[in-house]
């Protein structure tokens, strides 16, 4: 295993981390502990150190396994990343409440990394006002986090926006061949690491679907080179090329993945590709553009819209979408993301077709027409789907309530 150093602390993290968000499930669709314990601890065994979790995956279980996998020696060996939603904080009061039932969930009384989930501008402000940088001010004085950080989905400007906010230990981005331009992009990431910023890379393979089953014509450019390499290595290698990557984390749930990551991980050093190997890979981003159903390179010169819409972040649902129609993860992704299901609606189907956008956009691209395909394609069962998964998730937290007034009644007595 390769290791890298987050630049303010001198902390040495692994070039891969584990990601927690996609854990094996079982047949009914619960998450498959033992496998996944098994899995973990077979990652630490062979060099990881860094293990990214959240409540919101796997709807709070995937923080609950990872308690259990790190026990007996186990929690020693590694950092743990994980993340505040900010679309459960409503008071200054409920960041320290869900941090320390946090510490609880994960068996610690420490979280090494942790970030404020999936922010974009709006919400990053909102959070703010709120009071969230004195919170992780004195969440470090008291010992409960160690390093503050920032998980990210939204447009370039905001990224920087965000970056000046505040001292920073890391950050977290989507990054990956196809992603040079969307949200925070190349751009950000050496903006992030110039200002002393450790980055950790998510969806180095967007979600899995640059490896795997590619597209044909793609397939056919990989088959040219002259050393042979899965599509999943071709992309992990190229995110670790970058010297201002500190962490590339990958969901993993397969052993063979598993030991191919860890295998490619132990070797991958910054600057290893040979200019032939980033001009190959080059070649499958332009096929990968040319099947997409929207030129966008998510430049972000269309934002903001004022009606709500996050233009960018929709075509790359939408491109997703295109290029791999057979997996449902997209359409959930768009859901989740644009839907309302965290924080702010910003789908396709809020757009009035003003042509604001369309007047900035350097692509020339009809967006107000546009808008009306992408919800057309993506928004489906949107308005049934969001309302029923909002429900449930305030009765997750209506019986979580319900529990803490038992419990601290019982503690009272
Ligand atoms: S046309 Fe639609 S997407 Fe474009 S700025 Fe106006 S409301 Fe927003
Ligand atoms: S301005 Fe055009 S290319 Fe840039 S993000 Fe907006 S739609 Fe995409």
């Amino acid at each position: 295993m390769l290791y890298r150093t987050v630049p303010r602390t001198g902390d040495k993290l692994s070039a891969l981390g584990f990601g927690c968000m996609r854990l094996p499930s079982t047949r009914t669709g619960g998450v498959d502990e033992e496998r996944a314990i098994r899995q973990i601890r077979h990652a630490i065994d062979n060099g990881v150190n860094y293990i990214d979790t959240a409540p919101v995956y796997h709807f709070g279980k995937s923080e609950q396994v990872l308690g259990k996998a790190l026990a007996g020696g186990f929690r020693e060996k590694v950092r743990i990343a994980t993340k505040l939603p900010h679309w459960e904080v409503f008071e200054r009061a409920d960041m320290d409440r869900i941090l320390d039932g946090q510490l609880k969930t994960l068996q610690t009384d420490h979280i090494d990394y942790y970030l404020l989930h999936s922010l974009a501008g709006k919400s990053f402000r909102i959070m703010k006002d709120l009071g969230v940088l004195e919170f992780l001010d004195s969440a470090k004085k008291d010992g409960r986090i160690r390093n503050a950080g920032f998980s990210f989905h939204g447009s370039l400007d905001d990224f920087k926006e965000i970056v000046d906010a505040y001292t920073w230990d890391f950050c977290q981005i989507q990054y990956n061949y196809l992603d040079e331009k969307n949200q925070a992009g190349t751009e950000g990431l050496k903006y992030a690491a110039a200002k002393g910023l450790a980055v950790m890379i998510m969806e180095p393979l967007r979600g899995g679907n640059l490896a795997g089953r590619v597209p044909e014509s793609i397939r056919k450019i990989w088959d040219e080179a002259p050393v042979k390499r899965s599509p999943a290595e071709w992309g992990l290698r190229w995110v670790w090329d970058h010297p201002e990557v500190t962490v590339v984390l990958s969901g993993m749930n397969d052993e063979v993945h598993i030991d191919e990551n860890l295998c490619v991980a132990g070797d991958a050093a910054c600057g290893s590709l040979s200019d032939e190997e980033r001009a190959l890979i080059g070649r499958v981003r332009d096929e990968y553009r040319r099947l997409m159903k929207v030129g966008c390179t998510g430049c972000g010169y269309c934002m903001p819209c004022p009606a709500g819409v996050d233009i960018p972040g929709c075509f790359a649902s939408y491109n997703a979408h295109a290029l791999f129609p057979h997996d449902r993860e997209v359409k959930f992704q768009y859901v989740g993301r644009h839907g309302g299901l965290m924080g702010e609606k910003s789908c396709a189907s809020l757009c009035r077709q003003c042509g604001k956008c369309a007047k900035a956009c350097p692509q020339h691209l009809p967006i107000p027409d546009l808008m009306k395909e992408v919800s057309k394609e993506m928004e489906g069962m949107m308005d049934i789907v969001v309302p029923i998964m909002k429900g449930g998730l305030w009765c997750i937290n209506r019986v979580k309530r319900v529990k803490r007034a038992i419990l601290g009644e019982k503690s009272h007595a």
